[in-house]
C-alpha cells in the first residue's frame, strides 16, 4: 500500500481551497481536488499545475454526487478529507435559505458518510468566525458564546454540531473545525487569488476591483460605529497563512487526543475599513475612489480573535503582514485582468 497521503480538498478550486492544495503539496501531503466549479474556473487547476510543476488530480464532481466520489475514495488510499465545499454569500443565504440548508448541510453529510464507510481518519471543517454573532466581548476564543444572525452562519453553526455528533457515533475519526476570521491576499506569484463572481460581497475584491476600474467607487458601509476611527474592525488573514493552518490541522489531528474540537484561524489583530483602504493607497500608489455612505445591515462593528488555541495546540501562526496580502491582492487583480482579455 502507498505511504502517501492523500488528502481530499472539496471546493480545492476556489480561493482558500486553491491555495491550501499549494500548501498541502508543498508540505508533502498530495491534495485531491473535489470540486464541481460552480464558483471556481477550470482554469485555476492549469495555473497551479503551473505553480507547482506537477500535474493535479482533480475530479469534476459535487460533493452530494456520492456514487462518483465512492470511484474516488476507492481509487486511493485516503489519509484525510479537508471540507471547504460549500455556498458562502450572507446576503444570499437571507435570500435563499433553502439552498444553502441543501447544499451546505448535503455535502457535509455524504462526505461524512463518505469518510464513515471508507474508515478515513481525518476531517478537516472550514467554519467560520461568523458563529460568534455579534460578540460582547472580543478578542473571541473559541469559548465564547456562539449564534448567528444568517442562514448561512446557522449553517456553520449547525455543521459544527453534526460533526461532534458524528464523531460520537464512530470511533477512530479525528476532525477538527477551523473558525476562519477574514481571509485577504492571494499567491506571491499574483497567479491563484480570488476572483468573486459578479459584484464583489467583500471589501479587498471591492478595493482592487475599483482601483482597475472595473468598479466606478467603494462605498465605506459607516463612519459612526463605535469604533476609533468610525469603521468596522476585522481580523484580516492572509490566506497563504490560512492554507498553513489546514497543513498544521492535519499535522495536530495524527497524534490529537481530542476526537473533535473547534480552532479560532485569524492573526489576532483588528483592522479597520478605513485602515485597509488607506494601506491600500500606500502600498500600491494608486488613489482610490471611495466615498462613505449608510451601514449595511448585519455588519457587527467589530471583532478579532484570541489566537491562542491556533498557536498552542496547532503550533501555527499567522506570519505575513495586511500590506503583504495587499499588494498580493493587487498583483493578482492586474494579473487575471490580462489573462481573461
Ligand atoms: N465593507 C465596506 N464596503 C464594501 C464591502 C465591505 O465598507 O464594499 C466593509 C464591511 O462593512 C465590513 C468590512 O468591510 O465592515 C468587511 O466586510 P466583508 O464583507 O469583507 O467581511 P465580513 O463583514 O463578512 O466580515
Amino acid at each position: 500500500m502507498s505511504d502517501k497521503k492523500y488528502i481530499i480538498v472539496t471546493g480545492g478550486a476556489g480561493y482558500i481551497g486553491s491555495h491550501t492544495v499549494l500548501a498541502l503539496r508543498n508540505n508533502g501531503y498530495h491534495p485531491i481536488i473535489v470540486d464541481d466549479f460552480r464558483n471556481a474556473n477550470k482554469d485555476v487547476i492549469e495555473r497551479l499545475e503551473s505553480l507547482l510543476d506537477e500535474e493535479v488530480i482533480y475530479f469534476s464532481a459535487a460533493c452530494q454526487e456520492e456514487p462518483r466520489l465512492r470511484g474516488i475514495f476507492s481509487q486511493f488510499p485516503i489519509h484525510g478529507v479537508i471540507h471547504f465545499a460549500a455556498y458562502k454569500a450572507v446576503g444570499e443565504s437571507v435570500e435563499k435559505p433553502l439552498m444553502y440548508f441543501d447544499n451546505n448541510f448535503g455535502s457535509l453529510i455524504s462526505m461524512l458518510e463518505l469518510i464513515k464507510e471508507f474508515n478515513v481518519k481525518h476531517f478537516v471543517f472550514s467554519s467560520s468566525c461568523t458563529v460568534y454573532g455579534d460578540p460582547k466581548q472580543i478578542p473571541v476564543d473559541e469559548n465564547s458564546p456562539v449564534s448567528y444572525n444568517s442562514p448561512y452562519g446557522f449553517t456553520k453553526k449547525v455543521n459544527e454540531e453534526m460533526i461532534e455528533q458524528f464523531i460520537e457515533s464512530v470511533s477512530e475519526i479525528k476532525a477538527i473545525s477551523l473558525r476562519y476570521f477574514n481571509p485577504i491576499g492571494a499567491h506571491e506569484s499574483g497567479k491563484i487569488g480570488e476572483e468573486p463572481d459578479g459584484i464583489p460581497n467583500n471589501l479587498l475584491p471591492f478595493i482592487t476591483q475599483t482601483a482597475i476600474g472595473k468598479r466606478e467607487e467603494l462605498t465605506i458601509f459607516g463612519d459612526d460605529y463605535d469604533t476609533p476611527d468610525g469603521t468596522c474592525i476585522r481580523d484580516y488573514i492572509h490566506v497563504a497563512d490560512l492554507a498553513e493552518a489546514h497543513v498544521a490541522a492535519l499535522n495536530y489531528l495524527a497524534d490529537a487526543n481530542d476526537r473533535t474540537t473547534v480552532v479560532n484561524v485569524g492573526t489576532g489583530k483588528g483592522t479597520s475599513v478605513m485602515e485597509m483602504v488607506n494601506y491600500f493607497q500606500e502600498e500600491t500608489g494608486v488613489d482610490l475612489n471611495y466615498r462613505i455612505g449608510n451601514r449595511r445591515e448585519g455588519d457587527i462593528p467589530s471583532i478579532y480573535a484570541n489566537t491562542s488555541k491556533a498557536n498552542n495546540l496547532l503550533n501555527w501562526e499567522a506570519k505575513r503582514s495586511i500590506r503583504e496580502a495587499i499588494s498580493s491582492s493587487w498583483k493578482f487583480e492586474q494579473f487575471i485582468k490580462e489573462f481573461r482579455k
